[in-house]
């Protein structure tokens, strides 16, 4: 398994090395970072002044596992925003920490980290967990807070780790 980070637009080079270091050390795999694409901007949304998650997805070369990184806010069908969007067993994956952010650098890495490595998770087969996991389903940055960065005894079972 290889790891791709794919920077849309413009990002923080520290922000990206942070999630190079901490994707490395959850799926103990090599991680790559592309070169930066720019937005497309055929996913804006001009009435809601937000990209639309699901067609920055398709714009992604797929390559083992590529995950996206945006700046930018993101939605989905039926959502007012989300931190991510999977192909579900699949191969590709968006992240955007346009709404992890705090004044806390450690804090914006650590959140990113989370939602990339559960949006990874859905990449390899994982559906929503319950447990105390990554893989639990969060709606708020509080939530993502709680969760742990780790994978849960049953999920790595199911991802063979
Ligand atoms: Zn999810
Ligand atoms: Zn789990």
């Amino acid at each position: 398994m290889r790891i791709f980070i794919q920077p849309i637009g413009d990002l923080e080079e520290d922000l990206i090395f942070a999630l190079e270091r901490g994707l490395a050390e959850i799926f103990n795999t090599q991680i790559s970072i592309l070169a930066p694409k720019t937005l497309t901007m055929s996913c804006f949304n001009p009435m809601r002044d937000q990209f639309n998650s699901t067609c920055l997805l398709r714009n992604l070369k797929p390559v083992w596992i590529t995950l996206g990184v945006t700046d930018m806010d993101i939605y989905a069908d039926r959502m007012n925003f989300v931190f991510g969007e999977a192909e579900l067993n699949g191969s590709r994956a968006i992240v955007s920490v346009y709404r992890l952010r705090s004044m806390n650098s450690r804090v914006t890495e650590e959140r990113l980290i989370k939602e990339a490595v559960h949006e990874v998770g859905h990449v390899l087969g994982l559906k929503h967990c319950k447990n105390h996991c990554v893989m639990r389903f969060s709606n708020s940055v509080a939530e993502v807070d709680m969760k742990p960065v780790e994978f849960c005894t049953e999920c790595k079972k199911l991802l063979g780790f």
